[in-house]
């Protein structure tokens, strides 16, 4: 027999917040549907380790859907499913809505690109008969994570006639990896005194390529020589095709199941091919939404998302108005009614360093898609913050579809902070919200998430596209 509650009991029922309760069943049936959803998850972490692999990898995906290449001069009706390929490093889909465009689209945007070790231009070189590369490294990394950890290759090398050679090599079972070398603790006196941030400096992430010479004791530099002589062979490449090449090193591991209970996936890459593996499921699977989906996988934004392949260019808005004249509208017509998941990560509480978060703001693993209203920094500078309206929809269609969901801050008041391209699609007059999964060890080589909370980042983005 279940004791009546108290009157002080059912008041507080009805009217606190329970961050544990909101949604999250934890039931044997809702994680074994989060174990299924995750098996084919971390196959796709394997296979997408750069935003290239990531576009070509899901236009296979969505070319088995019956998706075809977006042809502006096609009129499109509801139902019809397209992709636009961003110079093979970012991408649009879209389903067609059954209601007109001028209710505006609903915008699913992640981001493929993962913090690295990109190649210089000229990267190859020889000291101390060791081949290294140099590198320069892209987005925000602890340097010193780098260091002493298998790498693998990956990439493109164009050649003058255009040629693109597809490189990635240590990968497969067999294949050489490659690492940053770091120094042994007995030698170590004067670098363990250094500050975190330079444990390893930026020209120290140096990556060890080779090291048995050319035989032919005429020429300098036989083991960079010996070195080149193989992707000669391999690639029919000479040196100078460096200098038309996006090559870089990325961990060589896979993703792994994490913990006893196999409740976690530990991995490189997850933020943010987390938020973009849910949001293709879930854009798969709504065959005919209401309004317009558009799924948008960008580049860039661990970089700021500059550049044309990251959500600071045109090239969203450039799509969205190629759809709108279909209808003899403008693009702005379509864009100011229309509303945005910024689909990324944020950082999940680590007992460990419990003091760097606000715990009654803050997201936690295992309690559900986190809902993001603002990132930005020092008096939230750099923040698009969703407002109250759009927070209310937000809470309706999450709430509606029994989604597990909680709200997280990143980080707290003024010890850091972080953004997201957010800010950049609301910059084109859209309703926007950040909504993902919490993170451990966010930017490391090997990153932690849970099961549960990809599961519920997969149905809050179905719920969305699926709203009325
Ligand atoms: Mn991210
Ligand atoms: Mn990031």
């Amino acid at each position: 027999m279940e004791k009546e509650k108290t009157a002080g009991q059912q008041l507080a029922e009805r009217l606190l917040l329970n961050r544990k309760n909101m949604g999250m069943s934890g039931d044997d049936a809702s994680e074994q549907a989060a174990q299924d959803f995750c098996t084919p998850y971390m196959a796709f972490l394997d296979r997408c380790k750069t935003e290239r692999e990531a576009v070509s990898e899901i236009i296979k995906l969505v070319q088995q859907k019956g998706y075809r290449p977006f042809d502006p001069n096609t009129h499109y009706q509801a139902g019809d499913q397209v992709y636009y390929n961003n110079r093979g490093k970012a991408l649009i889909l879209a389903t067609i809505g059954t209601q007109p465009l001028s209710e505006g689209v609903r915008i699913m945007a992640s981001h493929i690109d993962s913090p690295r070790l990109d190649l210089k231009p000229n990267p190859l070189y020889e000291e101390a008969e060791l081949a290294m590369f140099k590198t320069h490294y892209y987005g925000g990394i602890k340097k010193y994570q780098w260091g002493a950890i298998p790498l693998a290759l990956h990439g493109v090398i164009v050649k003058k006639n255009g040629e693109t050679i597809t490189v990635r090599i240590g990968e497969n079972a067999g294949d050489p990896v490659f690492l940053v070398n770091d120094l042994l603790p007995h030698l170590a006196d004067e670098q363990m005194k250094r500050p975190l941030a330079q444990g390893l400096k930026g020209e120290e992430l140096n990556v060890l390529v080779g090291c048995r010479p050319f035989k032919d004791d005429k020429v300098s530099e036989r083991v960079k020589l010996n070195v080149i002589r193989l992707l000669n062979e391999k690639y029919d490449i000479v040196e100078e095709d460096f200098l038309s090449a996006e090559l870089c090193m990325v961990p060589a591991f896979c993703a792994q199941d994490i913990g006893f209970d196999r409740g976690m996936i530990g991995s490189y890459g997850h933020d943010d091919r987390v938020c973009s593996y849910t949001s293709l499921m879930a854009a798969l699977e709504v065959e005919h939404p209401t309004k317009t989906l558009l799924t948008v996988f960008a580049d860039k934004e661990e970089t700021g998302s500059d550049g044309n392949t990251g959500l600071n260019s045109h090239y969203l808005e450039f799509f969205i108005e190629h759809l709108a004249k279909q209808e003899g509208l403008c693009g702005r017509d379509v864009l100011s009614h229309s509303t945005c998941l910024s689909a990324d990560v944020n950082a999940a509480f680590d007992p460990t360093f419990g003091d760097t978060l606000e715990k009654r703001n803050c997201a936690y693993l295992n309690y559900g898609v986190v809902v993001t209203q603002y990132t930005g920094s020092r008096g939230k500078y750099g923040t698009s913050q969703a407002s109250a309206e759009f927070m209310a929809q937000v809470r309706s269609f999450l709430d509606d579809a029994g989604v597990a969901w909680q709200t997280g801050e990143l980080g707290k008041v003024d010890l850091g902070g972080g953004g997201t391209v957010a800010k950049y699609i609301a910059a084109l007059d859209v309703d926007v919200v950040d909504v993902g999964v919490p993170v451990l060890s966010m930017h490391a080589p090997f990153e932690v998430v849970s099961k549960n909370d990809v599961y519920a980042t997969y149905q809050a983005f179905k719920a969305y596209a699926q709203a009325n």
